[in-house]
């Protein structure tokens, strides 16, 4: 097919060319005298996206999965307890997972399209006198609803609860991309991927350990080797890593660190919600609903759009895919064939974004969902326009026949603007 693949799934998400460029390289040395300096400013500027200064990055050769399981595996022991609140599909595995490993895990379940019961994890918390509790579980981003939970409220819930349970958060699909401050919610345990906010193919599984949590590990009688925590450290105190590491990936992570830090992470947060609130607009001007049940919940990556009864959202997404080069996120789980997912985080803006409006409003229309044409992709071009930031200087240009600065421009440079 001509033309871009339109990618919109939430995760993997564009790779700017800037980071394939930096992908792109000859294999070296990981134990040469060089290497070092570029995993220190790896693991610095890990630590500005998970905003902590005492918090200790760790890069591992995997998937958010894989951090899933280091967190856990470093801090915990076979047979200890811990709650989770069970609100989609990433909650339902990080769950299985946990189990997996011999964890007691007291489920929360609220209804998917619903955040973390802060209540009922204050409420649990403050029941258990004894403190068995070890852990509390919180997908910070559902990806499968498309609903964000508020972490600091949860903290506060610990807090008030004055429970010592370790805060592990999910931030698979909001680091980068939704505010999260792992200093100031006292987060003990952050998990995120490489393919998602931070721009990159999947490939890394990142963690963030707060001091509380490495000290932690004494205890932690979980078996682990490949995702130990120790190892890590001690070969990260030389600039190293114990096993050979994914050196593409850590170039690419090196360019999507300074694509942040120019960009500014309020910017990109600010970005993210204003991009977001098209895709609402458009999702209200189809006159269909979200998952999210309420704007509290409503995420900044990603919008989970309910198929009306008797349509299928795999259907709207296999027209979108075959028909119109444009990949959408599929409903997962109890959720399979109920809506699509329109992913909005990465390296976008709102033209990418009103292209899968309109790509989902042709195929949800082709598959016969009864809506009129146009209306979504009027709704949120009409929120792009109304927020547009205010229009950028053109950069001046030199009248005609004025001296150039030495060295400005080459022989075949234009002197004036050309208009076509
Ligand atoms: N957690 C969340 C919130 C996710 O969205 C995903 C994947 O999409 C995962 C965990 C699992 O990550 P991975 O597929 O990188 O193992």
């Amino acid at each position: 097919m001509p033309g871009r693949n339109f990618l919109f799934v939430p995760g993997p998400t564009n790779v700017p060319d800037r980071i394939l460029r930096a992908m792109h390289r000859a294999m070296e040395d990981h134990r040469s005298s060089a290497f070092p300096e570029l995993t220190t400013g790896l693991l610095g500027g890990l630590k500005k996206i998970f905003k902590t200064t005492t918090g200790q990055p760790f890069i591992f050769p995997a998937t958010g999965t894989g951090g899933w399981e280091a967190a856990l595996v470093n801090t915990r022991s076979p047979g200890d307890r811990v709650i989770a609140s069970r609100h989609g599909q990433f909650s339902h595995l990080w769950i299985e997972l946990a189990q997996r490993h011999g964890l007691r895990v007291d489920i929360l379940d609220v209804e998917w399209g619903e955040g973390a019961p802060v209540d009922r994890i204050e409420d649990a918390l403050s029941r258990d006198k004894q403190h068995e509790i070890k852990g509390v579980l919180v997908v910070h981003n559902e990806t499968a609803t498309g609903v964000t939970s508020d972490v600091a409220a949860v903290r506060r819930a610990m807090d008030a609860a004055k429970h010592p349970a370790l805060l592990y958060v999910d931030g698979v699909s909001s680091v980068g991309s939704i505010d999260f401050r792992l200093d100031e919610w006292r987060v003990d345990l952050a998990i995120t991927g490489s393919q998602k906010g931070l721009m990159l193919p999947a490939g890394l599984g990142i963690v963030c350990a707060s001091p509380t949590a490495l000290a932690a590990r004494e205890h932690a009688k979980c078996p682990r080797a490949f995702f130990d925590f120790g190892d890590m450290i001690k070969a990260n105190a030389t600039g190293y890593f114990p096993y050979t590491p994914a050196l593409p990936m850590l170039y690419g992570l090196r360019e999507s660190l300074d694509i942040i830090s120019e960009q500014g992470l309020d910017t990109i947060f600010a970005r993210h919600h204003r991009l977001a609130e098209g895709v609402r607009a458009a999702v209200r001007g189809w006159g269909l609903k979200l998952c999210a049940r309420e704007p509290k919940w409503y995420s900044n990556t990603v919008s989970a759009v309910m198929v009306p009864e008797g349509a299928s959202g795999a259907d709207v997404i296999d027209v979108a895919f075959r028909r119109y080069n444009l990949a959408l996120g599929a409903g997962l789980g109890r959720l399979a064939g109920k809506l699509f997912r329109i992913g909005h985080l990465g390296d976008l803006n709102e033209l990418m974004l009103l292209g899968a409006i309109a790509g989902a409003e042709m195929a949800m229309r082709d598959v016969g969902i009864k809506i009129a044409a146009g209306s979504g992709v009027a709704a949120a071009a009409e929120h792009y326009r109304g927020t547009a930031a205010p229009l950028p200087a053109r950069a001046a240009m030199p009248s005609p026949g004025a001296p150039q600065a030495p060295g400005a421009g080459g022989a075949a440079t234009p002197r004036t603007a050309v208009r076509t």
